[in-house]
């Protein structure tokens, strides 16, 4: 794997696009490229096999989707799937299809959607009425392949999106099955808000020669968010969440829960004292989910307490306050909670309620950021043993790993 470095690039006017790219792009607010979108998207115009490491709300979907959208051929010369773009969640497969159908504006594109827990009638229906773009769930996706209903002679580009978290999940034996089905000539495109060996593996055995882009150190989450915690005995956290709500007066807040039970347990505690409160995990049915997300984007919901699976890649930018009402498993997904606030530059603030005993993994959580928290107290809360004071050591990188067997690329270029 080769690092790249950063170009200096401040307009999408630098960026080699058609002119109904760059008026989709004024329509859709943007003016300037995100670094990752900088970096990315030459590389991807080029063919080039591109690792990305950026973290959530960054602009990665702009960044895969705008070459992807640039390089299709039109539904006439091609019936059949050009572009297959993988995603951890259902909630992110709309998401980004949100977002590509907002980028493709100004020419017709075919965008299909292919979640689990979704009427499989109507993507069969879709797929045969012919696609350019599938955006999907590894699951999902595998069902299609089985069925021979997603056909892939023609996919010239994949995408994986939040590589990291997919495999953690345990979609790896899916993912590895698209990878084989697609042509071996294709590109493939990886973002992951962290390199993990897992993810490395992944990228030796199905990219060629990719370009590695980090965009994870400058725009961490630290830069913008405001990050503390609290030491609270486990029997007095429903209560301190109760006065920090009040103190803070959120406006969007997402309170996370390791489990399922402990979600529900809360959300019913907590829809005693709030009127717009939800929740979401992943034991909830499908449309269940789509409903709660809706009304959090439209504002009705103020409060969502919800569990990791389902919390990453929600993309509103209202989100004002992040709440580890648990604290997160692995650091990562610390990373990832508090992605949820602060989008694309905008002040949030996170607080992470810490029981005794879980100091260990606070100093582990700021080791990853590299910073430390600012420890909270809200009166009537202090009288917690703190957990033992945090040591912050700077973050050995793993080395880059070269691949060799390069493969013939193709240059595409929507006119
Ligand atoms: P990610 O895929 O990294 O999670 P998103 O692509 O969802 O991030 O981007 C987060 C938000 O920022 C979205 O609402 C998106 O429309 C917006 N956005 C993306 N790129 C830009 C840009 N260059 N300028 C302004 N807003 C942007």
């Amino acid at each position: 794997m080769e690092s790249s470095i950063a170009q200096d690039v401040d307009s999408f006017d630098q960026l080699d696009l058609s002119p109904v790219m760059r008026r989709a792009l004024r329509h859709a607010g943007f003016e300037k490229p995100s670094p990752i979108q900088a970096q990315l998207i030459p590389f991807a115009l080029d063919g080039e096999d591109v690792i990305g490491q950026a973290r959530t709300g960054t602009g990665k979907t702009a960044a895969f989707s705008i070459p992807i959208l640039e390089q299709l051929d039109s539904l006439e010369d091609c019936r059949d799937p050009q572009a297959i773009v993988v995603v951890p969640t259902r909630e992110l497969a709309d998401q980004v299809g949100r977002e590509a159908e907002r980028l493709a504006r100004g020419v017709d594109t075919e965008i299909a959607v292919l979640a689990g827990g979704k009427n499989i009638t109507r993507q069969l229906r879709q797929l045969e009425n012919g696609v350019q773009i599938v955006v999907g769930t590894p699951g999902r996706l595998h069902d299609h392949l089985q069925r021979r209903s997603l056909r892939t002679d023609s996919v010239w580009c994949v995408v994986l999106d939040e590589a990291d978290r997919m495999l953690d999940i345990g979609f790896r034996p899916q993912i590895e099955r698209i990878l084989r089905r697609c042509p071996r000539d294709r590109q493939t495109l990886l973002l992951s808000a962290t390199l993990p060996p897992t993810v490395r593996r992944l990228a030796e055995s199905y990219m060629s020669q990719p370009r590695v882009i980090d965009c994870s150190k400058n725009e961490m989450a630290v830069e913008t968010i405001e990050q503390r915690y609290f030491t609270v005995a486990q029997n007095r956290k429903g209560d301190l969440l109760d006065r920090l709500l009040e103190r803070e007066q959120p406006e969007q807040a997402i309170v996370f829960c390791r489990t399922k039970r402990g979600t529900d347990r809360l959300y019913r505690q907590l829809k005693h004292t709030h009127d717009n409160c939800g929740s979401m995990h992943g034991d909830m049915q499908q449309r269940e989910r789509d409903r709660v997300l809706q009304s959090l984007r439209d504002r009705k919901l103020k409060i969502l307490v919800a569990t990791d699976v389902v919390g990453r890649g929600i993309d509103i930018s209202t989100i004002s306050h992040i709440i580890n009402y648990d604290v997160p498993q692995d650091c990562d997904d610390y990373v990832h909670r508090v992605g949820r606030t602060g989008r694309m530059g905008r002040d949030g603030v996170a607080f992470t309620f810490v029981v005794p005993g879980e100091g260990e993994v606070l100093t582990s959580i700021e080791q990853r950021i590299n910073k430390e928290l600012k420890r909270d107290s809200i009166e009537g809360f202090e009288a917690v043993e703190p957990p033992p004071k945090p040591k912050v050591v700077e973050e050995d990188s793993e080395p880059a790993r070269k691949r060799l067997n390069p493969m013939h690329r193709k240059v595409r270029r929507r006119l």
